[in-house]
């Protein structure tokens, strides 16, 4: 028998899961070969690079000692920042404990590039939930982009959610300063861009108005290809550090990485003009966000086996997910359509009960800040909300679809997967 196989059926017995199920995991486990192969291929060529990089920056251990107060002279954060710009094939990155969110490092971005008057484009659909708000749905949208006087279009993705390459060219004008990416589906049922597409995207922007700027929001991509936006020529990428680069170590935190003249408005923008990225405590974290930005290549491999796995098992089972097993990898989330509000609860409180942390706590739906809908989300974190540890995130609308993503190891998130279907199995709510 080989280690595989081994882990199911002893999983199977320790949680008591049904046979059957355990026959169609090692079922799906066996049809993941060549897809398991291209993402640790990935891996190590990230591995690779991401080496390389703390190497060439030159990091060592008075990297980790940290500052307090204005956090003049921190270096710790400029070896970071330096690591997180090379590794990125970016000019250079802020990457800080105070970004609090990945839609914070979004909207600090927008706000850094755009002036009244500026025309921003939405280049692949309506943008994820928090962001909206960011955005702005009426000039009295406190603190939205809509009330510094920003005008906004959206160009939607093509049927097969690719993006809609023609109408973005004719969407560009001399107004447009801003055009926006957004690479992960998000809470959105569509296909995580690639990072040549997002490329190709560059190409028509840079044809149609060379002032205009491409910003990527990049979170759940880190790693998941070989290059990032900015290494095809985005200007910015924004992301979150207790998603993909924190490498579930980060305890907090955001990244800003891009071309000089963008990060100089951004670093204004962030702290004040004159400050710019010269302050900001690291307040002794630098060491951990050295540490997980090392081990992300490795976590989002893990993840991404993981999700391979799910998606298998799922179709085997009879439901729609995406992407299919062999599909592209844009980003590390799995959506899951569940069809109904019974089984994708249902499947939530099985990843949490499959947790490290709060395995005891029954999650229930609940408002959230920025959200405009019931959210349910599953799975204990030792960060608080971080999604590269094993998460499910349930928008509870049509048509029913659960985001799974993060893992420390393939084998938790099959672990997860399996007990919550074995959970949803003994409702009657599969068959
Ligand atoms: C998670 C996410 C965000 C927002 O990040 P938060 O940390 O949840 O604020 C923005 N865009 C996409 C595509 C995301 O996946």
């Amino acid at each position: 028998m080989n280690s595989v196989d081994g882990f199911f059926d002893e999983a199977g017995q320790v949680y008591g899961i049904d046979e059957s199920l355990i026959a169609l995991a090692k079922k799906a486990v066996g049809d993941t070969g060549h897809a398991w192969d291209e993402v640790e291929l990935t891996c190590r060529h990230n591995f690779l690079k991401v080496m390389k990089a703390y190497q060439k920056v030159g990091v060592g251990d008075h990297h980790f000692a940290g500052t307090t107060g204005y956090g003049y002279g921190d270096l710790g954060r400029e070896a970071l920042e330096r690591v997180f710009a090379d590794a990125f094939g970016a000019e250079r990155a802020m990457v800080r404990s105070q970004i609090s969110s990945g839609t914070q490092a979004v909207a600090l971005g927008l706000a850094a590039l755009l002036l009244p008057g500026d025309e921003l484009l939405l280049s692949t659909g309506a943008p994820y939930d928090t962001l909206q708000k960011v955005i702005g749905r009426s000039p009295g949208d406190a603190g939205s982009l809509m009330e510094m006087g920003i005008n906004v279009k959206q160009v939607d993705l093509l049927p097969d959610g690719s993006p809609d390459l023609d109408a973005i060219g004719e969407n560009i004008n001399s107004c447009t300063k801003v055009v926006f990416v957004q690479r992960s589906k998000g809470y959105s049922w569509r296909p995580a861009l690639s990072v040549d597409e997002i490329g190709r995207i560059v190409g028509i922007v840079r044809q149609a108005n060379s002032r205009a700027k491409v910003l990527v929001d990049n979170c759940y991509g880190e790693f998941v290809e070989r290059d990032e936006p900015t290494a095809k020529g985005a200007d910015l990428i924004c992301g979150s550090l207790i998603k993909n680069p924190g490498g579930g170590i980060a305890p907090c935190g955001g990244y800003i990485a891009g071309k000089d003249e963008c990060m100089e408005r951004v670093a204004m923008k962030f702290t004040a003009p004159g400050q710019g990225d010269e302050i900001g405590p690291t307040l002794g974290l630098s060491r951990l966000f050295l540490q997980g930005f090392f081990l992300a290549p490795f976590m989002v491999c893990q993840a991404l086996k993981g999700a391979i796995f799910a998606s298998g098992l799922f179709r085997l089972l009879g439901f729609d997910t995406i992407p299919g097993p062999n599909d592209h990898k844009g980003d590390i989330v799995l959506g899951i359509l569940f069809g109904n509000r019974e089984r994708l609860v249902s499947f939530c409180r099985g990843i949490q009960e499959s947790s490290p942390v709060n395995a005891q706590v029954l999650p229930e739906p609940a408002p959230m800040p920025g959200y405009d809908h019931e959210v349910l989300m599953g799975g204990g974190t030792f960060v608080q909300g971080a999604s590269s540890e094993l998460t499910v995130d349930a928008p509870l609308r049509e048509p029913y679809a659960g985001y799974l993503q993060g893992g420390f190891a393939w084998e938790q998130v099959a672990l997860g997967v399996l007990r919550a279907i074995d959970r949803m199995w003994r409702q009657g709510l599969v068959d």
